[in-house]
């Protein structure tokens, strides 16, 4: 690990300054990702400017009925909150699926989002990796890529994104508002993450100096019926080879509206907008859902070693829609 100095932050504004000021200050709140980076030399910042004691970890209901979840909302806390079991469980049950205790009492909202990629090439530095060092070369494309990317990748990068969280986000159209220098924006979730194409070293829309100040959910009344399956190695502390957050809309045996978003697949949640289309006034049967998995995975380009994502895919969509329209759950 470099020498680094280490400053609290006085505020947002601070933060922004701070990090506007010198490209190479990095911002810590959990550190639950940033400070494994930090010991294998992924990371080695002139700065970790603190931002943990800073005023973002309330969560509150929103004037239209959704709610504004502060960057610095431990996973834990939303993961619990009434507001967010009664009216989110898709999230809270995403949340609890992912990491340990432990982890989920340090890690923020904000950090959740900036989490970088497990693929364990770019974790060691004895390889290759265009996402640490532009230009250098993917070794995972032509090696070990079983917990690889099979949808949206690029020659320049086959990683997922890791979150268990970001996939109902994505699913519940949640907006992402930052701070910089010129002010506050709000950035739609499936714009927030960015396919890899030839800049795979950026994950973010994030310009240089923002800060995540938030998340805001819109009210999504038939997210009480959403359901987060999530396919591992093993049964807990694993990231999702596949997940899928799903919530329908059901009326008369017929999808009203339904929201539908893959983890695990491609180097941001992906949402399958497409089959969502689709499934808008058909009866809720297991051809539907078929048909559905199938749009879902229509441009999948699996790698060596994960052509068995897609099948995966296809079974949880099937699955997570099937338990959705019977009131949610847990899907496993
Ligand atoms: Fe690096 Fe991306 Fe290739 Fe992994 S998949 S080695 S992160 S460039």
């Amino acid at each position: 690990m470099n020498n680094f100095t280490y400053i609290r932050a006085a505020s947002v504004k601070d933060a922004v300054q701070r990090t506007t000021n010198d490209n190479n200050a990095m911002l810590i709140a959990g550190g639950t990702n940033l400070v494994d980076r930090l010991k294998v030399f992924l990371d080695e910042p002139s700065q970790l400017i603190d931002i943990s004691r800073l005023e973002m970890k309330r969560i509150e209901q929103t004037p239209e009925g959704g709610l504004s979840i502060g960057a610095l909302v431990s996973n834990t806390a939303l993961a619990d909150h009434p507001d967010v079991r009664r009216d989110y469980p898709i999230l809270a049950r995403a949340i609890l699926a992912g990491a340990s205790q432990q982890i989920r009492n340090m890690a923020t909202v904000g950090g959740n989002l900036l989490q970088r990629t497990r693929c364990p090439y770019y974790y060691d530095t004895a390889f290759a990796c265009n996402k640490r060092q532009p230009g250098s070369g993917c070794p995972a494309a032509t090696g070990i890529n079983r917990s690889h990317a099979i949808l949206g990748a690029s020659d320049q990068c086959v990683a997922v994104q890791p979150s268990d969280m970001c996939v109902p986000l994505a699913a519940l159209d949640a907006i992402v508002v930052v701070e910089g220098l010129k002010g506050k924006r709000q950035i739609p979730f499936t714009d927030f993450h960015r396919l890899p194409e030839n800049t795979p070293q950026r994950d973010t829309n994030l310009e240089a100096g923002e800060v995540i100040t938030s998340v805001i959910l819109p009210p999504v009344p038939f997210a009480k019926s959403g359901v987060y399956l999530k396919l591992r190695d093993r049964a807990s502390y694993a990231f999702a080879l596949i997940s899928v957050a799903a919530a329908v809309d059901l009326a008369n045996e017929q999808i009203q509206d339904v929201r539908l978003a893959m983890g695990g697949v491609a180097h941001k949640p992906w949402r399958a907008t497409e089959a969502e289309k689709f499934l808008i006034g058909k009866p809720a049967n297991a051809a539907t859902f078929q048909q559905a998995a199938e749009i879902a995975l229509e441009g999948a380009k699996p790698l060596t070693h994960n052509s068995f994502k897609v099948e995966l895919a296809k079974r949880a969509i099937r699955r997570a829609l099937a338990v959705s329209t019977k009131g949610g759950g847990v899907g496993e």
